[in-house]
Parts: C-alpha cells; structure tokens; sequence
C-alpha cells in the first residue's frame, strides 16, 4: 500500500522522465488527476499534494466535486448525455469528450446563454473498438461545424488507445498526432482560425507512450489514485 503523496511523486518522476526521453519540457505537459473513483477527501489531499487539474466522466460527480473545490481545474471527460450537458456548460475548464455535432450545438447554446466560451476537445475513435469517437475521415466536417460555433472553442484532440500493449497505444497515439497535424493545414488553407494545440492522451498504463508521442495533456486515475495500484 503507498500513500497518494508517494504515487503522486512516482507519477511526475515518470512523467519527467518520459519528458526528458522525447526531448519536451515538463512544462508541456499537464497531468490530469482523474479522481471519478473517489470522494472529497481524496481530492482534498491530492490538492494539498500539488494537483490542480482534475478529470470526471459523471456530471453530477463533476458538480460536486467542482463545487466544493470551484478554483481548482475541473475537466470533463465522460460520455456525453444532451440532457445532462447544463451541468457541464461552465463548470469544466475544457471538455474533452466531444464528437457529436448535436452536442457542439447545444454547448453553444448553453454557454452562450451564460456568457462565455466553453472550451473542447474533439474525441477521435481509435478505428479499432467501435465506441465513441469521431472517425478519422468525419473529423474536418466535425472542426468545420464546431468553427462557426460562437461559443465554443476547439483547442485540440482527444483519444482512448484501445486496450493492449504499449505498441498499440504509441501507434494509436501517433496517428492522432498526425491527423492534428493534416487538420491543422486543411483548416489553415481554408482560412479557419483554429489552433489544435492540445493532444490529450495517455491514461495509468500508457501515459508514457502518450508523451512521447506529443500528448500536452495526460489523464491519470489508478496510478494516483488507487492504493493498490501496481503499476
Ligand atoms: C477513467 C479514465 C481515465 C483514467 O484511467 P486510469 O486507467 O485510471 O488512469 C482517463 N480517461 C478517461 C476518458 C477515463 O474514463
């Protein structure tokens, strides 16, 4: 059994070591805590530990916890439900789970009826399980839709490796890489201001593979938060 301190040390350690390795800054890199799995508490101690980014894939949970700690940074990165994107729309610094253009429209909405612009991420399918995501040749039609929302603002890419060996992980990781990259110029040569920075990618067990692969964002759960995990 470790402490959350001590996983949480050992999480940045390998992050700064998967930094060093693909030659980036530490500083490029922000680690998501995905604290889904836990209560307050648990929040509270991973704050005092330095986190200040945190991921939920609940609205209600992200409600509660956002609500109990609203400085800190609260990310959504759950299925989307249209009924239950009210308690998102503000709450989360960024939304990492977008790929519907349903949704696109009904975030625009409800920011715009609370005044601001409300950052998101465009999840990619991995092309291997069939979950959610948007496919690869359907991403363009999803950025063009999404950059004449007045009220939302595509900062980047989001993508699940599917489960397997780290391989698999790089490679799927790679390849969203490259097809933000084959957006970015398509979106420049049409005049579309959109700046694809953000690459979230890399959870507990590929987090590695993620960095080196460019990701700027990380999502972490088990390595940080579960007492048993052994990496
Ligand atoms: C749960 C979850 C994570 C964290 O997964 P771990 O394996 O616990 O690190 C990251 N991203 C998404 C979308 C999740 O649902």
């Amino acid at each position: 059994m470790t402490t959350l301190e001590q996983r949480w040390e050992s999480v940045e350690e390998s992050v700064e070591e998967a930094c060093a390795a693909a030659g980036r800054a530490r500083s490029d890199v922000r680690v998501i805590g995905v604290s889904k799995t836990v209560g307050l508490d648990a929040v509270a101690e991973a704050i005092e530990a330095g986190i200040h980014d945190f991921g939920e894939n609940r609205p209600d949970e992200l409600v509660r916890k956002h609500d109990a700690f609203p400085s800190e940074n609260w990310h959504f990165i759950g299925n989307i439900q249209s009924r239950q994107l009210e308690k998102v729309v503000g709450r989360a610094c960024l939304i990492h789970s977008l790929y519907q253009e349903s949704h696109a429209d009904k975030i625009d909405r409800l920011a715009a009826a609370v005044g601001i612009v409300q950052d998101v991420l465009i999840e990619v399918n991995d092309g291997e399980s069939n979950k959610q995501g948007v496919a690869d040749e359907n991403l363009i039609a999803m950025l063009t839709h999404c950059a004449a929302l007045k009220h939302v603002r595509v900062k980047g890419l989001m993508i699940m490796a599917p489960i397997g060996d780290a391989s698999v992980a790089r490679a799927t990781f790679k390849r969203l890489r490259e097809l933000r990259d084959a957006a970015q110029s398509d979106l420049a040569a049409r005049g579309i201001d959109m700046e694809l920075h953000e690459l979230s990618m890399g959870m507990s067990n590929d987090y590695s593979e993620g960095i080196g692969e460019g990701a700027t964002m990380v999502r972490i759960g088990r390595a940080i938060f579960s007492a048993d995990y052994a990496g």
